[in-house]
Order: C-alpha cells, then sequence, then structure tokens
C-alpha cells in the first residue's frame, strides 16, 4: 500500500471528510458508510499501516488515540450510553484501508460482538 491512501488524502485535505474533531496528532472523521448511528473514525496524522507499528518507540501516540476515543465519546454524546472500539487489522481481520484507524460506534445498541462462523 502507498503513503497516498484515503486516509492520508484527508489528512492533507485533498479530499474532504466530515470532521468531528482534531488535533495535532490525530483527527476524527465520520465514517462515509456508517454501520451505526455514531460511526466515527479517529486516524493518526502520522502514517501507521497498521496496529503492529505502532511499536514501543511512539508511546505518546497510543496513548493519544485512546484518549481521542473518550473525547469523540463525548462530542458525540454517547459517553454515558456506551460504545464500541474497533481496530481491523490485516488480512484476517478485515481491514480495508492500511492506515491504522480506530472506529467508535454507538447511538444503539450494537450487535453480537464476535460471530463464530
Ligand atoms: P476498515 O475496514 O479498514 O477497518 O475500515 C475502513 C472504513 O473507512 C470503512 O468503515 C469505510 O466506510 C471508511 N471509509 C473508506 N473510505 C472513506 C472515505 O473516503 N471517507 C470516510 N469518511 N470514510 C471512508
Amino acid at each position: 500500500m502507498t503513503m497516498e491512501d484515503i486516509f492520508c488524502k484527508i489528512i492533507s485535505s485533498s479530499i474532504p471528510a466530515d470532521i468531528v474533531l482534531q488535533n495535532a496528532d490525530w483527527i476524527a472523521i465520520n465514517d462515509i458508510h456508517p454501520k451505526a448511528p455514531v460511526h466515527v473514525l479517529i486516524i493518526p496524522r502520522r502514517h501507521l499501516s497498521s496496529l503492529a507499528d505502532l511499536d514501543q518507540q511512539d508511546p505518546a501516540l497510543a496513548t493519544a488515540l485512546l484518549a481521542a476515543v473518550g473525547k469523540v465519546a463525548k462530542q458525540k454524546g454517547i459517553d454515558q450510553s456506551g460504545f464500541r472500539v474497533i481496530i481491523n487489522q490485516g488480512e484476517h481481520g478485515g481491514q480495508e484501508v492500511a492506515h491504522l484507524h480506530i472506529h467508535v460506534l454507538g447511538g444503539k445498541s450494537l450487535g453480537p460482538k464476535i460471530v463464530q462462523e
């Protein structure tokens, strides 16, 4: 995957996105195909293909991304009702965009956590 994935283009403002919150480390946007009434993606500005790249060299970014979840939940008014946080990782995890991102889903009771096939 090249550095110019879709999220890099959003971060560089080459393509538009519906921004929920942002700071120097990350940007939070509404998912273009929401799977729940609230579906936000938290995306680090620094390109990381996956969670496996969020190594111990950058523990501050890991903390910042987790802290972003709470900020987004409050901003969207789901911090009390609850929400689900998902990171899809790699082929088996069903990751579609190879730029690390955290899904924050809420606004209704969500479905089964893991489906056994
Ligand atoms: P993944 O399957 O990689 O964990 O999730 C990728 C997510 O990115 C999907 O939920 C998809 O709807 C979302 N997405 C893909 N392209 C765009 C886009 O251009 N804009 C926004 N806002 N979301 C996108």
